[in-house]
């Protein structure tokens, strides 16, 4: 059984066989499903929790909006 893998950045689960694996100088390694997610972590040093179409910032901004509406 091969080993269900999730994107380093967008957080969506990557096909078996596609994709990228990366590893850092520092031996941590990333997996990515699109040339997109890997230009946008490795060569635009985006966050994944600022950038509006992943996955992680999608949960940051509910919990954002969640936190909201319990102070009102
Ligand atoms: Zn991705």
């Amino acid at each position: 059984m091969v080993e269900e893998r999730k994107c380093s950045f967008c957080g969506q689960v990557i096909e078996p066989g596609t994709g990228k694996m990366y590893v850092k100088k520092d031996g941590t390694v990333l997996h990515f499903d699109a040339n997109k997610c890997y230009k946008n972590m490795i060569l635009m040093k985006r966050v994944a929790r600022t950038t509006a179409w992943t996955e992680k910032a999608a949960i940051e901004k509910d919990a954002r909006k969640r936190a909201r509406e319990k102070k009102e």
